[in-house]
């Protein structure tokens, strides 16, 4: 993942050489601060190159931090678009942000886009204490109606969580995906319609799969990473269809089979170690008023609350496509 990470900006500048006149031609250049080393599109135009090195400058010096940046760079009609995505690390804070310019070169003029459609602000600010015992909550079979009201406990407490959502329900909750999206959540595909896939062909899973990505994609700006299939059952097929790595849980809360708030607090409370994953369904309301007790005790424990690909991230471990994970231990 890092090395094509890194590649892409390469990519993407090599092709762009290739496409543009040469009197403009395009390359890489590195601008080498303190600790930070970023590449970027030289256009050959004074004013434009000064403008683009003094946004970075002033970018990377008003932050004392860690930071990566790539681009993407394009043209539409002899307009030219540049978008900085930036990604802060900062002790175990990731925020991610964007910022666009409009180009033209004939003009040697640069504007910053305010409201670029090509450009997504997903706010993450997670705040991860890796010193900080780690439980990733995940809530499955939404979008709905119950779910805000999960999300809003979860934010009341700054907790981050996943959630594997049914591509069938997007339609109509959009707005749900996206108040996920904006408050650091995960949100990972389980499927479209909630088969037991173990049952369909290589082909009908991948179906299931791919609608749901998409719509989420098209819902939030970003595919999917994870897969959980529904009632968390694999087989052969299903991980050879699947790039995504497959996150099943270790903590049942059985929230689905009792509805009961004090039941599904005690089996998770007492159940719960460090790199655990608790399966829980964001559609039921006794889940919801669980919640209410689940993070504050857990928190009394000293545990921090974070999404899955952030749990096996402070935990080191490289998650694969088609390969099942339970826990981060
Ligand atoms: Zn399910």
């Amino acid at each position: 993942m890092k090395m094509r990470y890194y590649l892409l900006p390469v990519i993407i500048v090599s092709l762009m050489v290739l496409v543009v006149d040469n009197d403009r031609s395009i390359v890489n250049k590195e601008m080498v601060s303190d600790m930070i080393e970023i590449s970027y599109p030289f256009f050959g135009n004074d004013k434009i190159d000064s403008y683009i090195n003094s946004y970075l400058n002033n970018y990377v010096n008003s932050k004392n931090l860690d930071v990566l940046i790539d681009y993407d760079y394009y043209d539409d009609n002899g307009m030219y678009y540049l978008t900085f995505y930036k990604y802060i690390l900062d002790g175990g804070k990731i925020s991610s942000n964007s910022d666009s310019f409009l180009i033209d070169i004939s003009n040697s003029s640069v504007s910053k886009i305010e409201d670029a459609m090509h450009a997504y602000d997903f706010v993450i600010n997670r705040v991860i204490d890796s010193d900080k015992k780690l439980v990733a909550l995940t809530f499955d079979d939404g979008p709905n109606y119950n779910t805000n009201k999960i999300l809003d406990i979860l934010n009341k407490y700054d907790a981050k969580a996943t959630f594997f959502v049914l591509g069938s329900r997007i339609k109509g909750n959009e707005y749900i995906l996206e108040k996920m999206r904006n408050s650091g959540m995960e949100i990972g595909n389980h499927t479209y319609s909630h088969l037991l896939l173990t049952k369909y062909s290589e082909d009908k899973i991948k179906e299931e799969i791919d609608r749901t990505s998409e719509l989420i994609f098209t819902t939030t700006g970003r595919k999917p990473s994870l897969l959980r299939p529904s009632y968390g059952s694999f087989n052969k097929k299903i991980k050879s269809a699947s790039d995504m790595p497959i996150i099943i849980w270790d903590v049942d809360t059985l929230d689905w089979k009792y509805h009961n708030s004090k039941r599904i607090t005690n089996r998770v409370v007492n159940k719960v170690r460090d790199g655990d994953i608790v399966l829980m369904h964001d559609i039921y309301s006794a889940t919801a008023n669980a919640l209410e007790s689940i993070i504050p005790l857990l928190k009394d424990k000293g545990y921090s609350f974070v999404t899955v690909s952030d749990l096996f991230y402070c935990k080191e471990i490289t998650l694969e496509g088609g390969k099942v994970y339970g826990s981060a231990r």
